[in-house]
């Protein structure tokens, strides 16, 4: 039989986690902090509860998918957490995960936190590529990977609790520069007669021609040396800043996306380290012991 689990929290995401769970034949108690907001999952079979501590209650498997920590913080305030198994399915920093997971344990629970790596429609849809970090309680993540693996994919990270929210910013991070880099390639040919529907496709395949740069740089910097099988070196990057910047000005579009990248590779230049490839820059972000 399938686990019963408790869902705090229904909004865009949590209501399409509790769509599938119901779905796969799971009971499932949901608590949403606007009630309103819970109601139409009870047409499909959800138990609602008046309280978070009544859903609490109700099930030894509790998940949260609510807006932010502080909201963890005031739904579960006076819940009975001991002897719960508290997946987290919150957005949060590596730091409140690790808060997060001392504050269930000393309240009696084992403790999962998790970053997912999907938008509401990929939730269920097993092709959409869709995924959720989890980190914490090995032990958890071992009893209840059936349940968790029915709305999306699970990559568990390790038993630090930080490690889920760490992997999920990282590449949230990642994805920020990308679309910044977007946004500013879009404005390049907005003044022109390109249409942006027929300049989109060079676009996506650039990027996805670009990506496995990534392999690259985690052999340097593995391997401690940023001048391992570079292809452009910081030198030739950095004249061809010279060019990214000057056609910006010629269309009339500001640089303020480009120049803190450019910024840095100038001062990584000016130490001398043009043979490098740009992994090296990471030495420069690294603020521990400054
Ligand atoms: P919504 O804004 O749709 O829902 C937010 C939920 O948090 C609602 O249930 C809301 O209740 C509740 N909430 C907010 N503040 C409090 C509070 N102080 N106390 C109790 N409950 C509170 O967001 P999503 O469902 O989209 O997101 C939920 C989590 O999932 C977030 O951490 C988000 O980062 C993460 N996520 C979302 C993705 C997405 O594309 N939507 C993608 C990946 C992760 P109420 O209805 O009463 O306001």
């Amino acid at each position: 039989s399938r686990t019963p689990l408790t869902l705090l929290g229904t909004g865009a995401m949590g209501t399409a986690l509790a769509r599938v769970w119901l779905a796969a034949g799971h009971e499932v108690t949901v608590w949403n902090r606007t009630a309103a907001r819970a109601e139409p999952l009870a047409a499909e079979g959800a138990t609602v509860a008046r309280t978070a501590a009544e859903a609490v209650a109700a099930n030894r498997l509790v998940i949260a998918c609510l807006l932010d920590d502080a909201s963890v913080s005031e739904a579960l305030d006076g819940a009975g957490l001991a002897g719960r198994d508290l997946v987290n399915l919150t957005t949060g920093t590596p730091g409140q995960g690790r808060a997060r997971a001392a504050w269930a344990e000393a309240r009696g629970a084992r403790f999962l936190d998790a970053g997912i790596m999907a938008v509401p429609p990929m939730i269920g849809a097993p092709d959409s590529g869709g995924y959720v970090f989890y980190s914490g309680s090995p032990e958890l993540f071992e009893e209840h990977r059936d349940t968790l693996a029915v709305p999306a994919g699970t990559h568990y990270v390790g038993a630090d609790p930080g490690f889920a929210a760490l992997h999920d910013v990282a590449l949230l991070s990642a994805m920020s520069g990308m679309f910044a880099g977007i946004t500013h390639a879009f404005a390049l040919i907005r003044p022109e007669d390109i249409a942006p529907k027929d300049f989109a496709p060079l676009l996506a395949d650039w990027l996805t021609a670009m990506a496995p740069a990534v392999h690259q740089s985690a052999d340097q910097l593995q391997s401690g040396d940023y001048t391992r099988n570079v292809v452009s070196n910081l030198a030739m990057q950095a004249a061809g800043n010279t060019t990214l910047l000057r056609t910006a000005e010629e269309q009339r579009v500001s640089p303020e996306l480009l120049t803190p990248y450019v910024e840095l590779m100038g001062r990584r230049l000016a130490q001398g380290h043009g043979e490098e490839d740009g992994t090296g820059m990471v030495e420069l972000l690294d603020l521990r012991g400054r």
